[in-house]
């Protein structure tokens, strides 16, 4: 099986490794630790381990890693190795955790780019301010604000990237929301709003962004790489989250461009398939190539072990272009209007009695869509009172 270690993608060295329960601890051996043994039952006995293989159930079960961080803080110096159900985004964690490898099946490696098995060191919050310092001047990190360290960036095309960062510890947000974002490249550095593309339970932080010719701030962020700073403010806010909208069977999520963000939240957060029974992610761009990203996230979504098997039933993805001829083509108005994606997808039109909508994208689609939710006799959801639709400007200007 497939083996992954800070120096990349590595030959499995079968090690034979006894069951913990069916170990007789006074033989020397490779040890299988199951997730939930505690730290406790297997400190006394790690001078007897020559290896110790830690089981994750599912990557969200994060008792593996406190317990491999309890066993090296203990004195273990053997390999210890983490194996299961894990994600490329928890390959760092695993080695500031005391990991030396991760094992995964043949599987869920084929569907994880072998080189996103990277290590991207985390460091302190001293090191941070000194690493913000990329023209030679110091800039402090101003007050109400978290300096934090690009984990991954994925270029998509001439004006699109994606790009993850660690999750400052006691940062709350909820799925759908947009937070303040910023470079630590100036005494008052530039912060321009951005949806959170990650669900609330991550333990980073993602996003989508435009790349502005001479945008003052997303000249310099389309330059980003791992292991620099990205600057983020401590307040989340925002409109599209489950809460201000009634309940329905039917969830329309209808954006365009970098307004799909929002909605990658959404789509992986398990709240939303409880709320609602149907899906429909629509994602309209110039081109096939800005549409790549709600390709890869609902794939993700899809295979994602906290929500994929509700996102396979409920969830359906229909992406189109406006420039570029594709499969599907025209802007979300026309397609609305004149029925052609209700028919493409064997559905019935919109009715405020069972549909929701959140709408996310440019001031013009905003506008158009609006009308047409109004003409419908939906209402429009705040925080102070929920409605049948809710509306984001997927940017300013
Ligand atoms: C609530 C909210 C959420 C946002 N979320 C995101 C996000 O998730 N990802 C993101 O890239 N941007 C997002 N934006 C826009 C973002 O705040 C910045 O405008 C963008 O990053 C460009 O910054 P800039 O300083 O380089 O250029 P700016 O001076 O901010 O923008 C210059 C011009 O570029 C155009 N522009 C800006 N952003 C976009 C965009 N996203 N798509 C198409 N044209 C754009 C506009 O015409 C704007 O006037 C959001 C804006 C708002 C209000």
């Amino acid at each position: 099986m497939p083996l992954f270690t800070k120096n990349g993608k590595t030959d499995d060295k079968d090690i034979d490794y006894v069951a913990f329960d069916n170990w007789d601890q006074t033989e020397p051996a490779a040890v299988d630790v199951p997730i939930d043994v505690l730290p406790e039952n297997i400190v006394p006995l790690i001078a007897n381990i020559q290896s110790i293989k830690i089981e994750f159930p599912t990557f969200s079960d994060g008792r593996g890693f406190t317990l491999a961080r309890s066993i090296r803080d203990n004195g273990y110096t053997g390999n210890l190795r983490a194996s299961g159900h894990l994600i490329t985004e928890q390959f760092s964690q695993a080695i500031d955790c005391g990991f030396d490898e991760i094992q995964i099946d043949e599987q869920l490696a084929a569907r994880q780019a072998a080189n996103d098995w990277s290590y991207v060191e985390r460091r302190t919050y001293r090191d941070k301010l000194r690493s913000s310092n990329p023209s030679g001047k110091f800039f402090p990190v101003p007050d109400g604000v978290w300096s934090e360290t690009v984990t991954a960036v994925q270029h998509f095309s001439d004006n699109l990237f994606r790009f993850r960062i660690t999750r400052p510890d006691g940062f709350r947000f909820r799925s759908g929301e947009f937070a303040m974002i910023g470079l630590p490249n100036a005494e008052n550095p530039v912060f321009r709003a951005y949806s959170i593309a990650s669900p609330a339970w991550d333990e980073e932080l993602e996003f989508y962004s435009i790349k502005v010719p001479n945008g003052p701030l997303t000249q310099f962020l389309q330059r980003i790489k791992p292991g620099d700073q990205v600057l983020i403010k401590r307040k989340a806010t925002g409109t599209l989250v489950n809460d201000v909208l009634l309940p329905g069977s039917r969830l329309w999520m209808l954006s365009t461009g970098t307004g799909i963000a929002p909605f990658a939240s959404l789509i992986r957060d398990p709240e939303t398939y409880e709320k609602f029974e149907n899906l429909y992610l629509v994602h309209t761009a110039r081109t096939h190539d800005e549409l790549q990203c709600g390709y890869d996230i609902t794939e993700k979504t899809r295979i994602d072990p906290l929500v994929g098997e509700h996102a396979a039933k409920q969830m359906i993805h229909y992406a189109s272009t406006t420039r570029e001829t594709s499969k599907q083509m025209g802007r979300i108005t026309t397609l609305i209007e004149n029925g052609k994606i209700f028919s493409d997808l064997g559905v019935s039109g919109l009715s405020p009695e069972t549909d929701r909508i959140m709408i996310c994208g440019s001031i013009q689609m905003i506008k158009d869509l609006k009308d047409i939710c109004i003409k419908n006799g939906f209402t429009e959801g705040s925080h102070r009172e929920a409605g049948t639709f809710a509306v984001e400007r997927a940017f300013a200007g």
